[in-house]
């Protein structure tokens, strides 16, 4: 599909975006359109978290304009966050974890619709995890954690999700799994924003790339990044 018919779901005009009195990235101008695939890089402190939780909406911008498109699907950024130990260790069963992705819209309402129990239940099939349902989330693998929460941000938005440093941690085969269902998503025509440290993988699944540095950002093609000044930062 020609980029000109596509909607745009995030878009960034002359953002600067940071804290009071400190601004991290200056003058950010990017879209991101619907199914889009983009892989966020830059070294620690470059600003890759600053950017999600703007992204996200919940970090105002300090000048310019960041919009999130609320007429675009459920209206809500999926959000798959750094895993931290507190979440790992979590004593809660896995369909507990996944329906909490609809916790935005709940309204302090103590329990889910039968709708979002079936939702919740679909999304865990389509990402082959289905046995898993009723299992203790913290007694799973990393990649299986991964999936549930790839699962519960399904539930919370499905027209783009974000995930932040998503394969950290997981052994090989579990991040090829991983990058397997966010492909598949990706196919069906889900957007992607991933912060990553794995580049190889970026370019190998990335429409875009957006490197930020110190000096200022890179956004554009795969092909336009490794003929960029940033791409040889890495050679
Ligand atoms: P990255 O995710 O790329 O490692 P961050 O977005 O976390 O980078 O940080 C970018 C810069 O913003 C760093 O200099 C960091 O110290 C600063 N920073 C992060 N969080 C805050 C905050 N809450 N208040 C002020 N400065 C912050």
């Amino acid at each position: 599909m020609d980029n000109m018919e596509k909607n745009w779901l995030i878009s960034c005009r002359d953002a600067c975006l940071g804290y009071e009195n400190k601004s991290v990235i200056e003058h950010l101008d990017i879209e991101i359109q619907e199914g889009q695939y983009i892989c966020v890089i830059g070294e620690n402190g470059s600003g890759k978290s600053t950017l999600i939780k703007s992204l996200l909406g919940l970090l105002k911008p300090v000048s310019g304009i960041v919009q999130i498109n609320r007429s675009a699907g459920k209206g809500a950024v999926g959000y798959l966050p750094q895993q931290t130990q507190i979440q790992r260790n979590f004593p809660v069963s896995v369909m507990e974890v996944v329906l909490s992705g609809f916790l935005n819209d709940m309204h302090f309402r103590p329990f889910y619709k039968k709708k979002e129990k079936q939702e919740a239940r679909r999304h865990l099939e389509h990402l082959g995890i289905a046995e898993l349902a009723g299992k203790c989330y913290g007694e799973l693998s990393g990649g299986q954690q991964q999936r549930v929460l790839l699962a519960r941000a399904l539930c919370a938005a499905d027209k783009i999700l974000v995930l932040d440093e998503p394969v950290t941690g997981l052994d090989p085969m579990a991040a090829n799994t991983l990058y397997e269902s966010m492909e598949l998503l990706h196919q069906e025509g889900m957007a992607v924003v991933m912060v990553t440290h794995d580049l190889a993988n970026a370019l190998k699944y990335a429409d875009k790339i957006l490197h930020i540095s110190d000096d200022g950002y890179f956004f554009g093609t795969v092909a336009e990044y490794k003929e960029s000044e940033y791409a040889q930062i890495f050679s």
